[in-house]
């Protein structure tokens, strides 16, 4: 008998987490490795959120919160909704959870029941598929490539949705492929969905304010989407706090409550000091990020310029969030330095192990064409990174 359960045994490991721990471990046995794997910025968090912290702790913000959240942050996380995204939201519809990836947990676990289908416009963010299966549900992964910019079409859409479809989940700005979609494509999609009153939609809006099109829209806020979306943001990439664990979901309020009654036997809801910190977060004015963003977007370019240098990856270029999403398929096939490419997963160790540059393979975000780089390291970094991939390939 397995002493482990099924679910565990079924579940596959983060491989965003995994290629940055093989990542660390070989940079600890004294290996010059350039990590271009986990999606976090490497900025500090800013002193004013950092304040916030310590007088909560001088205030004594030590014991549980409201599972769902300070009602103070709640209505911070209200207007922030109205400022950002036109969205208006009451307290009642917004959980705090320890993370985006708990809010999508939670999300997962309050709606979805065995069998029910999950629509995912691929690339998507490696933990949806693991999260949707956990839950019961059959992810329905709907391919997009680096000739559509990665983004699905109505029509794409359309022909996945089945009686069983429950759900679509999907993130923009995207990772991994920094795909931003305007109002426009979100409406022919919402028009695709008019049709199918009972699907509900996952906008995953975590790298907001990590966006260099000039325009933002969240699906939420077009004609009716609002009450079949389940908004999620945190403060994780913008505000540079992916480990303080904070993220948040505005939703109708029943499946809020939901979520609510869930973490309530889970978690008891998301640390305090976190909380008191992340009200002080959402309340700034987003020009605080200005500095950040452009220094991205700088990054951004360099990294697509360097990119188009190197022989037969094909890209896109990334609107917002911070990667790059090469479709590397050329290779497949071929044998370098005496090793063979079969796939995206093989091409993605050749680079770690002959240029030390660790990335993820596409196949982790179900795209098997293409690998995942992240840029959110410093220039100098990225400039020797892309100078190594380059030599190991001609
Ligand atoms: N969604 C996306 C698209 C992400 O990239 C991440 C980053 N890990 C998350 C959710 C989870 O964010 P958090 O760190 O707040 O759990
Ligand atoms: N979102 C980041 C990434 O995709 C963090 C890693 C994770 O949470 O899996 O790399």
């Amino acid at each position: 008998m397995n002493i482990l359960s099924d679910r565990i045994n079924n579940l596959a490991v983060s491989q965003t987490l995994a290629m940055a721990a093989l990542a660390r471990e070989l940079k600890a046995q004294g290996k010059d490795i350039i990590s271009l794997s986990l999606g976090e910025p490497d900025f500090n968090t800013p002193d004013f959120i950092k304040e916030a912290a310590k007088k909560a702790i001088d205030e004594n913000y030590s014991t549980y919160t409201p599972v769902d959240g300070y009602v103070e942050l709640k209505e911070a996380i209200c207007r922030k909704f109205k400022r950002d995204n036109n969205l208006e939201y009451k307290p009642s519809n917004i959980v705090v959870s320890t993370g985006a990836k708990q809010s999508l947990y939670n999300v997962a676990q309050v709606m979805l029941n065995d069998g029910d289908e999950v629509i995912l416009p691929a690339p998507y963010w490696v933990s949806y598929y693991e999260i949707i299966k956990l839950s019961g549900g059959v992810p329905v992964e709907v391919p997009t490539s680096v000739e559509s910019d990665f983004k699905i079409t109505p029509e794409q859409l359309e022909k996945a949705i089945t009686p069983k479809t429950k759900m679509m989940w999907f993130s923009s700005p995207c990772n991994p492929s920094g795909s931003v979609y305007n109002r426009e494509e979100l409406t022919a999609i919402g028009k695709v969905l008019e049709k199918h009153p009972n699907i509900y939609i996952v906008s995953d809006e975590i790298y907001e304010h990590i966006n260099f099109s000039g325009t933002f829209c969240s699906i939420a806020s077009i004609p009716g989407m609002f009450d079949r979306t389940i908004t999620v943001n945190g403060v994780a990439k913008a505000f540079a706090m992916t480990g303080w664990r904070i993220g948040y979901i505005g939703a109708p309020e029943f499946i809020a409550k939901a979520c609510t009654k869930m973490q309530g036997q889970v978690t008891s809801g998301a640390n305090s000091i976190a909380q008191r910190a992340t009200i002080t977060a959402v309340e700034a004015n987003p020009s605080v990020l200005n500095d950040m963003v452009k220094a991205f977007k700088n990054r951004r370019d360099l990294v697509v310029e360097l990119a188009k240098e190197i022989p037969n990856f094909k890209i896109n270029v990334p609107e917002g969030a911070f990667y790059l999403f090469p479709d590397v398929s050329y290779y497949f096939g071929k044998t370098l330095r005496g090793k063979e490419i079969k796939d995206a997963t093989d091409f993605s160790m050749y680079l770690l192990s002959e240029a030390n540059v660790a990335t993820v393979t596409g196949d982790a975000f179900g795209n098997p064409n293409c690998i995942r780089l992240s840029y959110a390291t410093s220039e100098d970094l990225l400039k020797e990174a892309l100078k190594r991939i380059k030599e190991v390939l001609i």
